[in-house]
């Protein structure tokens, strides 16, 4: 399997003998949130190290305006070089692009802003894909509902809660932002993270699959959204759109196993194998799943849908890979 989204710095021989037992490489995804760089030199190393376990995935930094755009656009571009130069295969965009990145005028920056137009031909020459996490699920902007899939995350995170915070973007108008960037740059090859933020219905992302035939989307951290949606929908969803949709847990362990205590260590690891467990489970069976608080009936998903799920369409959208 390759698990196309993750955040996993598993360097000890027992996660290297997990993985082995699930037959797995990761792609490590930078995030550029804060301090974001250690990521790289993390990741990077890595990757040298356990080339058949690993991959990665870079990100960029945000405009701070105080250049022009052009030579904003200039750094972006030498950072990238550098990081394809040392393996890094892709690269991230994330949700503060659309929700905390404010430019001149005070006004939040989208992701279809002019700004990053020279950071898309150049990876569109470069033939290289970029993943975005931009917006969030849906219910980010309703009221917390207890039992909800995301009430987790946003009663802990409140300052991604976008509930009654109308000088925010809404859903629609990131979404539509992202969209645009594929309209202008049809040959770019853009895979959105977490069904693409449109995990509350199979057939909105369908819609894009229609529309943008270089989009893709992973199913990392939203398995419990498709497990809320009617089985049959989804299943033939995965089957009609099988080139499209990759396999990805966005399990997040940002510290090195090797730094861990054996407790720790043996928990991060029954974390893994039971994130695994239940994916496979409701791709690959059809018996009862529960996870992240939701339980639904697997999709038995037939196996030549499976494989592509599982492995072949990180390697068609990843090339790297
Ligand atoms: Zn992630």
């Amino acid at each position: 399997m390759i698990d196309a989204h993750i955040h996993y710095s598993g360097d000890t021989p027992e996660t290297l003998r997990l993985l082995e037992q699930y037959d797995l490489k990761l792609l490590n995804i930078c995030v550029a949130a804060g301090e974001w760089h250690p990521q790289i030199g993390l990741y990077r190393e890595l990757t040298k190290r356990h080339a058949d376990r690993y991959a990665w995935c870079t990100s960029f930094d945000l405009p701070d305006y105080t250049v022009s755009d052009r030579e904003y656009a200039s750094m972006v571009i030498a950072g990238l070089r550098r990081d394809f130069a040392d393996g890094a295969i892709a690269v991230k965009a994330w949700k503060n692009i659309g929700m905390e990145l404010t430019d001149r005028d005070d006004r939040f920056v989208l992701i279809d802003d002019e700004v990053f137009d020279p950071v898309y031909e150049f990876l569109v020459r470069e033939g290289m894909p970029i993943l975005m996490h931009i917006g969030e699920p849906l219910e980010c902007w309703q009221p917390l509902r207890e039992g909800s899939v995301h009430y987790g995350y946003y009663s802990k995170n409140p300052e991604w809660h976008m509930y009654n915070k109308p000088e925010y973007p809404t859903h629609a108008e990131l979404i539509a932002a992202r969209d645009r960037v594929m309209e202008k740059h049809p040959k770019l090859r853009l895979i959105g993270a977490h069904l693409g933020s449109l995990e509350y219905d199979v057939a909105e992302v369908a819609k894009r699959f229609e529309s943008y035939p270089n989009f893709a989307v992973d199913v990392s951290a939203r398995l419990g959204d498709l497990m809320v949606q009617d089985p049959q929908k989804v299943r033939e969803f995965m089957v009609a759109y099988s080139d499209r949709v990759l396999f990805g847990t966005d399990i997040v362990c940002r510290k090195c196993h090797s730094e861990m205590t054996p407790d720790e260590l043996d928990a991060m690891l029954a974390k893994t194998r039971a994130t695994y467990d239940a994916y496979t489970r409701y791709f690959g069976t059809e018996e009862d799943v529960s996870f992240a608080g939701q339980t639904s009936k697997g999709l038995g998903l037939p196996a030549d849908v499976l494989e592509k799920f599982s492995v072949t369409n990180a390697q068609t959208w990843y090339p790297g890979l």
